[in-house]
Formats: C-alpha cells, structure tokens, sequence
C-alpha cells in the first residue's frame, strides 16, 4: 500500500470530458487524461483492503490494489506488466468500460471510488506511448493449429493467447477489418480504431493469421475448418437484433441500431459503405428506442450528423438517482445514469410503450406513444405523438445469428438461444468445437469478451496438449 491515509487526505478527482458544444463537431475520443501527478495521487487513495472487492467486480479480476501501488510508487513498467497478466487489451475497458470494480470499491460505499478505469487506461497509455508493449512471439511451436471465428474482443484475446501458447492461430472474420463490435458498433468518439489497429499489428507480428472478408458457414463451409484445425473457437457475437413488431415496422426510415452506427464508423475509417442505403440523422427527428449503451450510442452519433432533435424511449420506469447502498454493494446498483452522449442534448423518457409508427408516401414520420404503469400496463388516456424522421431500434439482442455456421455445425443452443458451452471448458456439445464471448454468453461488455476468450483459450491449450500453463 502506497500512502496510508491517502484515501483520508485526497479527494477523488477523474477525468474531464471536452465540452460538449466543442466534441459533437467531430467523432474523436474527448476525455481528457489525468497528469501523471494526478494518476498518482488517485493510487494513493487505495486503501489496500483486505478483502479487495474491486478485484472480484472486475470480470478478468485485475489485482488492482498492486498496480494503484505501483503508480503511486512510480513504476510504471511493473504496473503495465501486471495489468497484461490479467487483460490482453487494457487500452478498451479504460475506455469504454462501465466499470464494476468502481461500483465494488470500499470507497464506494461514501460515493466516492478510486478511479481505476483512469489508472488503468493511464498505465496502458503510458505503456504504449514508451514503446513498452511490444510483441510476445512463443518460444517454440506445438505443430496444433486453431481456427478462431470471430474478431470481437473474444475473438482476439483467445487467438493471442493461444498463439503464445505456441499454436499456429488463423482468426476468420466476415467483415473487412477486425474488432467487432469494438470496430463496428462502439463509435470512435468512445474509443478510436488506431487502438485496435496497433493490437492486430502486434498479434500479426507474434505470428496470428488474419483472414478478413471470410463468412464462415457462407463463403467458407465450416466443415472444411474442422478439418484443417486441431481445435475451432467460435466467438462470433450475438448478433441478432430485437425487433419491434409494432403497425407500420415496414416504413423507410425505422431501423436496427447496428443498420446505422458501423455505417458512421466505416465513414470515419474510409471504409466504402458497399450497396446499402445511406442512413442518416442530419436534419432528422430521430427518436432512439431503448435505453442502454446501444442506445446512447445511436445519440451521440446522430447528434454529430446533425439531426434536429433526438429523444430516447424506454420501457422501464425512471431508475432512483442514488441506489441504497446498503442493500447494493459492492454489486452493480440500478440506478439513473447519464451517459456523455446523453449529455449532449437527448431528451430522456421512461415508462413509455411504443403503439405505431405513422408514415406517409412509405416514409415514417410519427410514433405513437402510451404510458405504463409500474407493471408495464399502458394507461388508458396516456396516449401521446412524437415527431419521427429516423428511428432507432436499440432494445437489445436475442443472441447469435443461427443461420449458416451454427445451424451447420449444429451445436446445442442454451435456452436463450446462445452457444452451450460452461465456463470451465468452453466446450460445445461437438468435438474439438469450444465457444466463447456473446455467442455464449448472450450481448454482454467488452471486458466479459475479453475474460472468456482467454479462459477459452486455456481450455483449448488444454485440450490440445493435456496440460497447459495459460492463466483463467
Ligand atoms: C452499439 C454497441 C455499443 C456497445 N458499447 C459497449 C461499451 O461501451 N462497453 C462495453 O463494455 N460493451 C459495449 N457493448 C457490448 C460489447 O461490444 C460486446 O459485449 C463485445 O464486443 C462482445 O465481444 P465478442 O468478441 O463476443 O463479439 P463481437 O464484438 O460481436 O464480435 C464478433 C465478431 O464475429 C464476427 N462473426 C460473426 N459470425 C461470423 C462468421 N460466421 N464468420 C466470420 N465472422 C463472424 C462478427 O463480424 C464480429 O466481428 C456494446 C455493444 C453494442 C452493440
Ligand atoms: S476496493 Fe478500492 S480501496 Fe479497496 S483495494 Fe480495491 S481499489 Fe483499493
């Protein structure tokens, strides 16, 4: 433990945001780091616990409490080697994570957390920016090789440790660059691409084969896989959409979330958009329908393409503002939170049940609306209209797409429909086929990706060799 009554004499200070007015001119990432001193004097407010809760909330169980130590003692180095130990990419949960560890902190429970997504994303910076995170090739080759399927954070945190285990590694991935959602999903407001581009170029360079373009169970049969490879890892994400089947579904101008931000992120990257119809928000009443990151997503870009007015929709009732900690923590609370998106100028509306979209000449042009009760009823008289240019569907994900390379293979689903597989082995029902990531646990975070494609990874080693010395 660095200083003792540190958490006693410095108050929490985080990270700042660009103002608002000035970021929703461009899509580049606006928080604004901490100075060195600063991160500093944020790790000597660790208390060192005994029992570290913030290790248990955060899902790859980063030993946070050693690297706030390190910091505050100034070495760097160690704390970047100590953070890899347990994350692959550190540089995507310190950015876009919400992180839990914060919510199980000790000092949570007076509001008022150490700021470890900060400290983490600083170390991990810092790592890159001294040229300290360089490629780890194996030692020696095992003659197994695997095919990964999928380029998520699940998906590229199992290919890396597999290809240090000494595997030879060939990670397909159905769209033109990878990342998944981290590439094509999450905007570069929240997290920029050149942060996966310098990962790929590591694990190129540590020997991983990237095949972009390549959508196993269309353009390559799956069947042909298992037979070129030791060992198959899907981690292809549960990309399937809830839909709303509501009058009027049909109309030019209703749409899937994930029709509309890779569109934005590919414009960003100078990726050609290929035969899809533009969507945009420029001029536009857009209206986002659900309530989560997706959600504030599909605001935050809109607000950039210049659209009009934008107001979010959520079944659910209005959360409290400050959640009962004794009946809380150290668990994630439910409560309202206000997303940097949703700071720059959506209107928020709860307990709200959408009825029909209104269109004219094929076109949306309104929503129709009703209130519900704490039982999700609608209130009779609650009726109400909304202006609707563009409307975002952002209600969540039913899991993964089942047609193609699942259906062919034909593993066990769970009862939501995800790949069946436990979290010891990662092992589907069909031989030498694991699963890890959203395809097996259903749309998830970044960092649970990230957690179960290394465990994944272990399993496979395992599998492979009969022994294995992969961390969990
Ligand atoms: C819009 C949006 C915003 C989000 N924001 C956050 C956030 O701020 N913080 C956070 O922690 N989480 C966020 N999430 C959730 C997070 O992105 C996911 O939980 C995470 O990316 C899952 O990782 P994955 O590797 O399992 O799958 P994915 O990231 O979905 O990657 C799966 C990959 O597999 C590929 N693939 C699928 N099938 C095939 C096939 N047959 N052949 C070849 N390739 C295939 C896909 O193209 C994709 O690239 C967000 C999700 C969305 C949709
Ligand atoms: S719970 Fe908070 S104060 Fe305690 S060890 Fe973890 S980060 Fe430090």
């Amino acid at each position: 433990m660095g200083k003792v009554t540190g958490f006693l004499e410095i108050d929490r200070q985080d990270r700042r945001y660009a103002p608002a007015a000035d970021r929703v001119r461009n899509y580049r990432e606006f928080v604004i780091p901490l100075s060195e001193a600063a991160n500093r004097d944020q790790a000597a407010r660790c208390m060192d616990c005994g029992i570290p809760y913030c290790h248990n909330g955060c899902p790859v169980n980063n030993q946070i409490p050693d690297w706030n130590d390190l910091v505050y003692n100034g070495d760097w180095k160690e704390a970047l080697r100590n953070l890899h130990s347990t994350n692959n990419f550190p540089e995507f949960p310190g950015r876009i994570c919400p992180a839990p560890c914060e919510a199980a902190c000790t000092l949570n429970i007076i509001d008022s957390p150490v700021t470890i997504k900060t400290i983490e994303c600083a170390i991990i910076d810092r790592g890159f920016a001294e040229g300290w995170v360089k490629p780890e090739p194996p030692a020696k080759e095992t003659g197994r090789s695997v095919a990964v399927i999928g380029s998520g954070p699940a998906g590229l945190a199992c290919a890396q440790q597999l290809r240090r285990a000494g595997h030879e590694v060939h990670l397909y991935e159905k769209n033109a660059t990878p990342g998944g959602l981290l590439r094509y999903g999450i905007p570069d407001f929240k997290m920029e691409k050149s942060h996966i581009a310098r990962r790929v170029a590591q694990m190129e360079a540590e020997g991983v084969v990237f095949h972009c373009n390549v959508h196993v169970g269309v353009e390559l049969e799956i069947a042909e896989l298992l037979e070129r490879h030791d060992a198959v890892a899907l981690a292809g994400g549960a990309e399937k959409p809830r839909d709303l089947p509501i009058p009027g579904r049909d109309l030019d101008g209703v749409h899937f979330a994930m029709e509309f931000l890779p569109q934005q992120n590919r414009r960003v990257s100078d990726e050609p958009l290929g035969n899809v119809m533009p969507i945009l928000a420029g001029g536009k009443h857009v209206i986002v329908i659900g309530g989560g990151d997706t959600g504030s997503d599909c605001i935050g870009t809109s607000i950039r393409q210049g659209a009009l007015s934008v107001t979010q929709l959520e079944i659910m009732p209005k959360p409290p503002v400050h959640e009962d900690k004794m009946l809380t923590w150290p668990n994630w609370p439910l409560k309202l939170r206000t997303s940097s998106s949703q700071e720059e100028g959506a209107e928020r509306d709860f307990s709200v049940m959408t009825q029909k979209f209104e269109g004219r000449d094929g076109k949306v042009e309104a929503l129709h609306c009703i209130r519900v009760d704490a039982k999700m009823q609608p209130i009779e008289g609650s009726e109400f209209v909304l202006k609707a240019d563009l409307v975002l569907l952002a209600m969540g994900f039913l899991g993964p797409v089942q047609d193609g390379m699942i259906e062919t293979l034909g593993v066990d689903l769970d009862q939501r429909g995800n790949v069946l597989a436990d979290t010891n082995a990662y092992q589907s029902s069909r031989d030498k086929v694991f699963a890890c990531g959203d395809m097996r646990r259903g749309q998830s975070l970044v960092v649970w990706a990230i957690r179960e494609g290394r465990q994944c990874a272990r399993s496979i080693d395992k599998h492979l060799m009969g022994e294995t010395n992969l961390p969990r």
